[in-house]
């Protein structure tokens, strides 16, 4: 891997992506041959949003590697309450800490703070952006259920705001993979997107309102939830809500092996009867967070990216 920072999925070569998956895997096999590697290292989190399993597997990783985390705690308890600049925020904890893992509300902010530091930083979700490293243990998840060769993937719901979509339909494009979005008109991917994904020769799109168009010919569907701390307005959420929910019984006209994935957290667009099917590889993908953050941070802290 030769890069500085790791901001979004468009920046990852197959290479790239492969190398990663590798580590984890190696990771996930034996994490004791880690366990004191990066002892004496501490990574800075930066989270100016809420977040549980991203911000906990992080720092889980960091401490299964034998390193430690300095935490800038809610921005109610920080500065910026003072008014400080995310510039200045990112200058200052970057002598602190050996690496940086950064989520905030605006799109665009992880691009702009690398601009200010040398320490690696990770973006861990910018708004409605991008979400790369998320990305990664989807795609660790995926090619251990349904492998990442000839993939007929369904990605459905929230595709306008969900940033997870986002970095992951861009990397599932260097695997040639067949990628159907399914959501209302209003939540449909970004155009930029769509363009972006036809000008990568690899990506096969199709646009979907219905999940009955295309879910007999999938092996995985990639449930999101609607994004409603993105809405500007309430109203508008409220009409999309509640729309494409699954459940066991959605199940019958699958086949038998489709995994059913969400980054999480859920609402409603997953009834908690599925969970006990098979199907279900939603509480399998966060736990997949672990290796293959490890296996980032591994990487971005080692030099080995430069190799
Ligand atoms: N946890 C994911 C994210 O931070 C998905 C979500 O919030 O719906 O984007």
């Amino acid at each position: 891997m030769r890069h500085d920072h790791l901001i979004t999925s468009k920046q990852l070569s197959r290479a790239d992506i492969e190398t990663v998956l590798d580590r984890a895997a190696e990771i996930a096999a034996d994490p004791d041959a880690v366990a004191q590697r990066h002892a004496g290292t501490l990574l800075g989190l930066l989270f100016f949003e809420p977040s549980t399993r991203t911000k906990m597997s992080f720092e889980t990783a960091m401490k299964r590697l034998g390193g430690d985390v300095v935490d800038m705690g809610s921005v109610e308890s920080s500065s910026v309450t003072k008014g400080e600049t995310l510039a200045d925020t990112v200058r200052v904890i970057e002598g602190y800490a050996d690496a940086l893992v950064l989520r905030h509300p605006k799109q665009g902010a992880a691009t702009m703070a690398c601009e200010y530091v040398d320490v690696p930083l990770l973006n861990a979700g910018d708004g409605a952006g991008h979400h790369p490293t998320q990305t990664l243990l989807d795609l660790y998840t995926i090619r251990e259920n349904a492998g990442l060769e000839d993939l007929t993937i369904g990605i459905m719901g929230d595709l306008k705001y969900g940033r997870t979509v986002h970095s992951l339909s861009y990397a599932l494009a260097n695997f040639e993979a067949r990628q159907h979005f399914i959501s209302p008109e209003s939540l449909q991917l970004p155009r930029e997107v769509v363009f972006d994904l036809h000008q990568h020769g690899g990506a096969q799109i199709r646009e979907h309102e219905s999940l009955d168009e295309v879910l007999g010919d999938l092996d995985v569907l990639y449930v999101t939830r609607i994004q409603r701390e993105r809405f500007p307005d309430e109203n508008e959420y409220q009409t999309v809500a509640g729309e494409y929910q699954i459940d066991a019984e959605t199940m019958v006209d699958a086949n038998d092996d489709l995994t059913v994935m969400h980054p999480l957290p859920r609402v409603d667009e997953i009834a908690p009867d599925l969970d006990e099917t098979d199907h279900a590889a939603y509480f399998e993908q966060a736990h997949n967070g672990v290796p293959v953050r490890m296996a980032l941070l591994d990487l971005f802290l080692s030099g080995d990216r430069n190799e």
